[in-house]
């Protein structure tokens, strides 16, 4: 099951267009899917839009109403909580569907052969404004610069295999900046290129507060530079005066000063050294701190292998009843995490002579972990 997830904030006059288009759209993937809405505690009709709509269509389409407005980023965590424990693999998109939806079964067809994270990167700007292209193509220069690592033109369009949004929720940390999280967690990834629409109907909802807040959550979220450079500038300082105290004191040594004024200069520029560099070297340690606090997991296993008589034992242990045809269980078992397939061999081997399970499940299991 694939979950699309779309933040919803005062979108009352694009979504039932959306709804529309994303139905159509759905119908051309070859893996059953949902659409989840969240509406990001919209002021406006959105949340009876979203009921209507799932009246419409129960078996597609299903919806969150968050209390109060928590923004972009926390609305599509909650989102990706809600569903995980259902979802094989998730597609975030904006409401506006500004980003092309005739890339998703591309990043579906991408997520069946075996990528975990498909990014959806805008060739050009075309439709934005010049100001924000020039304020976008800024902060990217910015982030790399502050050694952030993001992928250029890409916001939050994309597809997450279950494992990796299972490592990304793993992540405790509050200020979320998921453009920079999910390249922190690895995996296969994939680019799929689109040109980005210009917003059909209704406003943006990312005014020039929201668009600065998140620009400084990013680098702020993933950097410590900014205080390093602290401590540079201090160094920087140091050195320069040396040479003002050299000319400082051959000035007064030559009598080309009045009383007081060599004692001053060389305070100052030493001084002001000294201190900046001493607030760089706290400011080191109030980062590791900021850095500690997140509490971010050390690493992300991607696959586990174990012979496969402890996946035997393991799955004698479980009873049940539920039936899982062979192809299918050989899909999950490529595309999915150790812990799904365990609890897919574990159904499997009830029904399933050992013979028919080595010749057919052990040569897809051995070819994915050989990759
Ligand atoms: N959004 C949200 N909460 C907010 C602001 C925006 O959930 O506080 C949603 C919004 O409904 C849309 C997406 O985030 O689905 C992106 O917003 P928008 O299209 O207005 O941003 P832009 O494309 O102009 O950057
Ligand atoms: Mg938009």
């Amino acid at each position: 099951m694939i979950y699309l997830v779309i933040p919803c904030y005062n979108e009352q006059e694009v979504l039932a267009d959306t709804n529309r288009k994303l139905l159509a759209m759905l119908v051309e993937i070859p893996v059953e899917s949902r659409i989840l809405y969240v509406d990001d505690g919209s002021t406006d009709n959105t949340w009876n839009i979203i009921q209507t709509l799932l009246q419409e269509k129960q078996e597609t389409i299903c919806g969150i109403r968050l209390a109060h407005n928590v923004g972009h980023q926390s609305a599509l965590w909650a989102g990706m909580e809600t569903c995980i424990n259902r979802a094989e693999a998730i597609i975030t998109i904006d409401a506006d569907l500004q980003d092309d939806i005739r890339v998703i079964p591309r990043m579906v067809q991408d997520y069946l052969s075996g990528t975990d994270v498909v990014y959806g990167v805008r060739r050009e700007r075309k439709t934005d404004t010049v100001f924000k292209r020039f304020t976008a193509q800024a902060f990217y220069w910015f982030m790399a610069l502050m050694g952030c690592d993001t992928v250029y033109n890409h916001a939050d369009f994309r597809l997450l295999s279950h494992r990796v949004a299972k490592a990304l929720l793993c992540y405790q940390e509050r200020n979320l900046y998921l453009r920079g999280l999910v390249p922190l967690l690895g995996f296969r990834t994939r680019k799929e290129y689109y040109n980005r629409q210009p917003r059909l109907m209704g406003t943006t909802k990312y005014s020039v507060r929201k668009m600065l807040a998140l620009a400084f959550e990013g680098i702020t979220s993933f950097s410590t530079r900014p205080v390093r450079l602290i401590l540079f500038v201090g160094l920087f300082f140091i050195f320069v005066s040396v040479g003002v105290i050299s000319w400082a004191i051959y000035s007064r040594m030559v009598g080309r000063t009045v009383e007081g004024w060599t004692s001053l200069l060389v305070s100052v520029w030493f001084l002001s050294g000294v201190l900046l560099v001493a607030i760089g070297i706290v400011g080191e340690y109030i980062g590791k701190i900021y850095m500690e606090t997140k509490r971010r997991p050390r690493y992300t296993i991607m696959e586990k292998i174990f012979s496969i008589l402890l996946l035997l034992s393991v799955s004698l242990n479980i009873n049940s009843a539920e039936y899982l045809s062979m192809s299918e269980a050989i899909r999950m078992a490529q595309a999915n995490s150790y812990e799904a397939m365990v609890a897919r061999l574990s159904l499997m081997s009830q029904y399933w002579s050992y013979r028919s399970f080595r010749a057919e499940l052990l040569p897809a299991v051995n070819m994915r972990s050989e990759e």
